[in-house]
């Protein structure tokens, strides 16, 4: 069986930046699974993976167009201190959820001081082209409760 979509999918990955570093992988004996053709995973990797199979090892570089997307920095945005009552101590790296127009977004302090706070709403790998190593462990039929949920159940998947 090849990957297509509705197919369940298992995957070992790697995934490195440029400089090789490694920021994130599947855990030993734990491959990912994930339903195909319902952005459970980026673009450009659905794509790279579309048509292989069990076995099949895919190596993917992939643009941040077709990954996070490109670093915006009209998403870094200074806002008042007050905004963030109750929170006694505020540092760079900090990651808080905020209402936007767009629904909720993660952002990232990047920087704050006694009246304001620097904080930017780009995900974390926006920017970045990212490589995956990614060998195809197994492919099968989504369940109709698969389909209707839009994500994969069992060992990998998504847990109720
Ligand atoms: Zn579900």
């Amino acid at each position: 069986m090849t990957i297509a979509s509705d197919k369940v999918v298992s995957i070992d990955y790697v995934l490195r930046n440029d400089d090789g570093d490694i920021l994130d992988q599947s855990a030993p004996e734990s491959p990912l699974s994930y339903l195909h053709g319902h952005n459970n995973l980026i673009s450009g990797l659905e794509a790279a993976l579309l048509g292989k199979a069990a076995g099949d090892r895919v190596e993917a570089s992939i643009a941040p167009a077709d990954a996070y997307g490109e670093y915006d920095a009209n998403l870094v945005e200074q806002v008042p201190r007050q905004m963030f009552q109750g929170i006694d101590t505020i540092e760079p790296g900090m990651q808080f959820q905020a209402q936007t127009p767009q629904g909720v977004q993660v952002v990232t302090v990047r920087e704050a001081t006694a009246d304001t706070v620097t904080v930017d709403g780009n995900h974390a790998l926006a920017g970045q082209t990212l490589h995956f190593d990614v060998t195809v462990k197994d492919v099968r039929d989504a369940s109709a409760e698969e389909l209707s949920h839009g994500h994969a159940h069992g060992p990998g998947g998504h847990h109720h």
